[in-house]
């Protein structure tokens, strides 16, 4: 799935605000944004209550509807809006950045304000917590790191590691989080593969490649 959270309520009002405000429409999805309590049918609702809010009190005579699409990354669910998006001055998308640029391109003569900060792609980690398992490399070679990418878990996406510098398991540049070394090496010893840790992978290329390892949401009013 795609991890990411709404952005600060102040950000999506100054983007509301410099679009003019008026009548705006707050689209979100059913689908990662919504597992993720970002942008589900409750976050547009509760969103759309807090631009209704600030209207109110500073004398504005915003308007606001929701609609929240199955998929709003496929064309398909977007285009069933038309007449939604027809009577509306401002498109305020809770859909992840994929989800938003789908959305913009099928309105091309309007423009849709982001509410989400897109992330990464990873999966639940129980109450109210996100972790990234993927970076989308594009090369996936998991099956010769115990079913472990290295690319988005190692802090320094190594590719043939470890660094050497973990200590209790922990990467070292953030006792917080396991070193991915250290999970792959417990994971291809668990398959009965250590012979795995001998192979030396080529670099990739590495022209798209980002660091800093995994990418962490946690909201701790869900935990
Ligand atoms: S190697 Fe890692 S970053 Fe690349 S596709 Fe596989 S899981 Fe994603
Ligand atoms: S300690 Fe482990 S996770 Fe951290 S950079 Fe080194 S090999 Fe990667």
């Amino acid at each position: 799935m795609i991890i990411g959270e709404q952005k600060p309520l102040t950000d999506i009002i100054d983007m509301v605000e410099s679009e003019g405000g008026g009548r705006i429409l707050v689209v979100g999805c059913r689908s990662c944004v919504a597992v993720c309590l970002a942008g589900g049918e409750k976050e547009v609702a509760e969103l759309a209550s807090s631009l209704e809010e600030h209207s109110a009190s500073r004398g504005m005579d915003w308007t606001v509807s929701t609609v929240t699409l199955q998929r709003q990354c496929e064309k398909d669910f977007d285009k069933e809006i038309a007449d939604m998006v027809e009577d509306s001055d401002v498109v305020l998308s809770l859909g992840c950045g994929v989800g938003a640029q789908v959305l913009s391109e099928v309105y091309p003569t309007r423009v849709v304000i982001p509410g989400i900060n897109t992330s990464s792609m990873g999966s639940p980690e129980g109450k109210g917590r996100w972790k990234e398992r993927c970076a989308g490399c594009g090369d996936c070679t998991i099956h010769l790191s115990g079913g472990i990418c290295p690319i988005a878990r190692c802090s320094k996406m190594l590719q043939n590691g470890p660094c050497g510098g973990s200590q209790g398991g922990k990467c070292e540049l953030s006792p917080d989080r396991d070193c991915a070394w250290q999970l792959i090496y417990d994971q291809v010893r668990s398959k009965g593969r250590l012979d795995l840790l001998e192979i030396l992978l080529p670099p990739k290329d590495w022209s798209k490649g980002r660091d800093g390892g995994s990418r962490i949401v946690v909201k701790e009013d869900k935990r």
